[in-house]
């Protein structure tokens, strides 16, 4: 019964992913027509496996949006590696819960390999705990969640158990440009996002460091500072060496939200960006940015062991364990939970060490051609390209709020199809954003969307 079913899903989704070099990139139908196409009443009666896979296929396509393609360079979305895709369907087929190490040896020990091919890629030290989560959004929570546990240990609070609420007081330091996710986190943790103290930064995004020591405890006073690789507006990186020995010399924990960012590791022309990355406490990733896995993916990764486990302490009686052993939920926010692993270890299979260096530099050359082009149209780059992040500003005509320019300009590049992109402001700027993060992105796409683009903004006059 499963094979015919099997078959014809392949055959569907094949077709997606051919159509994917035509189709336009945004959506064609309305929400409305979404609903109509999908909704009603919950069916009484059931129906065949067969005709509900069919019916998926083909009404939901008009709202798929082509972020898997090579022409989609909104937020930072990557693709997803053939291989990944393929061990994605037998991670479904398998249905194994990667929570427990005896509910699936094969999905523990994946995991327990790709963590530690991970840390080498990264360059990140060799003895870290490893959580394989849902995104780099978990990714801080969890990272901070450990944080705090140590920061408050230290101190003789046990905050897992004691909580927060008459608990000694942890200063929260964070730069102007930290990322929306770290501030959910503060606020998810009982931290409070506006107890952080906001470093200013510089024209391209990186902590102003000068201001960071004046403000960093000379006593024990419980610290957690929060870096970042790789501005999700300009890409760029905060100087790890100087910050991270700032933080080792004052007693604070520092961690580093590298979403897309620390990716530069495994590329010999980028790696200077990290620099110092590894003198953190705990890093945020994303794999299913950079690495193009499938949703959803993401790597929280803490130097001390104990510290992250300290925050997802996890008892029952029925959780009875094995001596040495320690369930990769232990790790992670979640009890039950999909083998996430198991597509990061086949694109790094697939790729090897040379092929994930020829992703990013890849990547980054295609947004430098994006800058380059841009230029010689007569727009304005505003970053320095230093890695796969372009913002682009196009003249305002007299009279036209730039807001509202810009707003037109997005509009039309989502009603022209051939690429997407989103708006952003930039230190007061309105822009255009372009992130370059996908594997199928060719120099074909970037000059069909540069001019895509630059037409959309001369009827935007
Ligand atoms: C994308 C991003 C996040 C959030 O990641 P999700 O995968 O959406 O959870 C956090 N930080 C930075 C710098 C990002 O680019």
């Amino acid at each position: 019964m499963h094979e015919s079913l099997l078959q014809r899903t392949q055959e569907l989704a094949s077709a997606y992913l051919d159509s994917i070099a035509t189709r336009p990139v945004a959506p064609i139908a309305s929400n409305e027509q979404l609903i109509e196409a999908l909704g009603g009443d919950l069916p009484e009666d059931g129906e065949p496996h067969l005709s509900v896979i069919e019916r998926l296929a083909t009404k939901a396509d008009p709202g798929i949006v082509a972020s898997a393609g090579g022409r989609f360079f909104g937020f930072v979305i990557g693709g997803t590696q053939p291989a990944a895709l393929a061990a994605d369907w037998l991670v479904s087929a398998w249905d194994q819960n990667a929570g427990f190490h005896v509910l699936s040896p094969a999905a523990a020990v994946i995991e327990q390999i790709t963590a530690s091919w991970i840390l080498d890629l990264l360059q990140l030290p060799s003895e870290s705990a490893v959580g394989f989560v849902t995104g780099c959004q978990m990714a801080n929570f969890m990272a901070l969640a450990a944080a705090r546990e140590h920061m408050l240990q230290r101190v003789g609070w046990d905050a897992a158990r004691r909580g927060l609420i008459e608990s000694p007081k942890v200063r929260l330091i964070t730069s102007a440009e930290s990322h929306g996710t770290i501030d959910r986190a503060l606020a998810m943790l009982g931290l409070g996002a506006d107890q952080a103290t906001r470093i200013p930064c510089d024209t391209q995004g990186r902590m102003r460091v000068s201001e960071l020591e004046s403000i960093l405890p000379s006593g024990n006073e419980p610290t957690i500072v929060c870096a970042q690789a790789g501005n999700v507006d300009t890409g760029a990186f905060d100087d790890f060496a100087t910050i991270g020995n700032l933080c080792r010399d004052h007693g604070a924990w520092l961690h580093i939200d590298g979403a897309f960012g620390l990716w530069a590791a495994a590329s010999t022309r980028h790696r200077s960006l990290i620099a110092g990355v590894h003198l953190a406490d705990s890093w945020a990733t994303d794999a299913h940015k950079w690495l193009n896995v499938p949703y959803d993916s993401g790597l929280v990764i803490v130097r001390e062991r104990s510290s992250l486990l300290a925050a997802t302490n996890y008892k029952g009686a029925y959780l009875v364990r094995e001596e040495a052993v320690i369930d990769p939920c232990m790790y992670t926010p979640e009890s039950s939970r999909r083998a996430r692993a198991i597509p990061l270890y086949a694109v790094l299979r697939s790729l090897g060490r040379k092929g994930i260096e020829g992703l990013v530099d890849r990547c980054c050359s295609h947004a430098r051609r994006a800058a380059d082009r841009f230029t010689e149209c007569g727009a304005t780059v505003l970053n320095d390209v230093v890695l796969n992040q372009v913002l682009v500003s196009f003249d305002v005509p007299d009279g036209v709020d730039p807001g509202d320019h810009m707003n037109s300009i997005v509009r039309r590049i989502r009603q022209d199809g051939t690429c997407w992109a989103g708006g952003t402001q930039w230190q007061g700027k309105h822009a255009l954003r372009i992130s370059v993060s996908g594997w199928r992105t060719t120099g074909n796409d970037i000059d069909r969307s540069v001019d895509a683009i630059m037409n959309c903004v001369s009827h935007c006059g």
